[in-house]
């Protein structure tokens, strides 16, 4: 399998270099060439199937000559071997034709892990053959941090340095990432904010020289390539546990930065029968602007409950800009070259075709809290606020009230207590017994100056071989 940038510039990457890469050097983010096509028999044929297998089928095409398929195979039994449902990703019902896929039995309680168990082994295992060794630098404001850490966390060839900001990430997020013990996970508390952390990572993969050419960074944030294809395959597993591909199936995704439900959207052209795909934003809601009125525009960012999914711009949303417009790479580049700087629309044809793919709907904090009481006390049930978005979005965009509707359950209700005391109810999620203990356990963390200089000096220090 080759793949390809959606601005046309950069050369076509096998699967392991575009594994290792991240953003191409053209500034686009790379698909692959050509989609893998399963006709509905060999879908039917694998009913019944353990994630881990369904999982092979499904993803193999895209790693093929990179990787035999008996060591792909054990990765696969390793990463999702370490989920604590056996189902891995189960199915909760709400209503008759209503179900939360629950996506938050990994390490870290959050959908995250799904990608990032599998991306950290594959990054280890790529590296391990080519005698290299790579450091990880990204930052995070939450849950991709912490997953990324889990995932990495037994890898010999990767040294992980994850950034957040001092004092604003909440204490259940931090401990999940400042108490994984490893010699080679190394948790950065700069004193500034966010963006702060983000664009002194983005500064340092264009300049990599305070590594001394000793080795290469690598990117784990949902641009990789990788991240995508581990997340296409729930949406097969929860089709096949309900009578799909025999009917049709209707998908609503709490989505930030398109992440998630582009993998739903490659799930329909690899043949998946999806009837629907719903994307569900909070108040950051630049994606359901953009389907509603045709214009891709940033706006301030706010905080609200749903923090995973509080975005300006939404990074992979590029991925779908780029079969909108043809697979043209150009007319991505121009695009996106004038989205930075302010707002702009498509031609009205293309815009159609988008509408026809997915519908969508903004939720609020004051929604989301009113969507957690209503679906507790319907059926006992708590959702985390992500999830709430989802239940509503779907709730208020069905089309057809006889085709199952499942909405993915990104978070764990344990990891945003706030949400759930803000809407009113007395009970307290508990954290699952592979976490009870998360309080107790001894943190490790610098806290370093917002100061790129030192922070890339910090990392030239402790990674393993330096
Ligand atoms: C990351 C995240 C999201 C958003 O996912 P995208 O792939 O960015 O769309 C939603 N919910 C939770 C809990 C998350 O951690």
């Amino acid at each position: 399998m080759r793949y390809i940038s959606t601005r046309g510039e950069a050369p076509a990457l096998g699967f392991e270099d575009v594994l290792l890469t991240g953003l191409a050097p053209d500034g686009g983010l790379y698909v692959p060439e050509s989609l893998p096509h399963f006709s509905l028999e060999e879908i039917r044929s694998w009913r019944g199937l353990p994630y881990t297998e369904l999982a092979f089928n499904i993803m193999y095409p895209f790693v093929d000559e990179a990787i035999p398929e008996a060591d792909f195979r054990q990765m696969l039994d390793e990463t999702y071997g370490v989920f604590a449902h056996k189902a891995v990703a189960p199915l909760v019902q709400l209503d008759t034709n209503e179900w939360v896929m629950e996506l938050f039995r990994g390490p870290t309680l959050a959908f995250k892990d799904f990608a990032l168990q599998l991306l950290g082994r594959l990054l280890d295992y790529v590296l391990g053959k080519r005698k290299q060794h790579a450091v990880i630098m990204g930052a995070t404001s939450g849950d991709t941090g912490s997953a990324a850490i889990e995932g990495c966390r037994r890898c010999e060839h990767v040294d992980i340095f994850i950034l957040h900001p001092h004092g604003r990430v909440s204490e259940v997020q931090r401990r999940q990432m400042t108490t994984v013990q490893g010699d080679n996970i190394h948790n950065i508390a700069v004193r500034g904010n966010f963006d702060d952390c983000q664009r002194m990572v983005k500064e340092s993969f264009g300049d990599q020289s305070f590594l001394g050419g000793k080795a290469r960074l690598a990117a784990v944030n949902s641009i990789n390539w990788a991240r995508i294809m581990a997340q296409i395959v729930y949406y097969f597993h929860a089709s096949l546990a309900l009578g799909g591909p025999d009917r049709s199936m209707a998908f609503s995704v709490p989505t930030g930065n398109f992440g998630d439900i582009f993998a739903g959207y490659l799930a329909k052209k690899m043949g998946l029968p999806v009837s629907q795909l719903v994307i569900a934003t909070n108040r950051n809601d630049i994606l359901h602007r953009f389907m509603s009125g045709n214009k891709y525009e940033q706006h301030q960012l706010e905080h609200t409950l749903s923090p995973s999914m509080d975005i300006m711009v939404s990074s992979n949303f590029e991925r779908l800009l780029f079969d909108l417009h043809g697979r043209d790479g150009r007319a991505v580049k121009e695009l996106l070259e004038s989205a930075a700087k302010g707002p702009v629309s498509i031609e009205d044809y293309r815009w159609k075709q988008a509408r026809k793919l997915f519908d969508s709907a903004a939720v609020d904090d004051k929604t989301t809290c009113d969507t957690i009481r209503e679906v507790y006390q319907q059926n006992e049930y708590l959702l985390d606020p992500h999830t709430a978005i989802g239940v509503r979005a779907a709730r208020d965009c069905r089309r057809d009230a006889r085709i199952p509707m499942i909405t993915l359950g990104t978070a764990h209700p344990a990891k945003f207590p706030d949400a759930i005391v803000e809407s009113g109810l007395t009970v307290k999620p508990e954290l699952p017994a592979h976490m009870a203990d998360l309080f107790e356990r001894e943190e490790r963390y610098t806290v370093l100056d917002n100061d790129r200089a030192g922070v890339q000096d910090f990392i030239a220090k402790h990674w393993k071989n330096s």
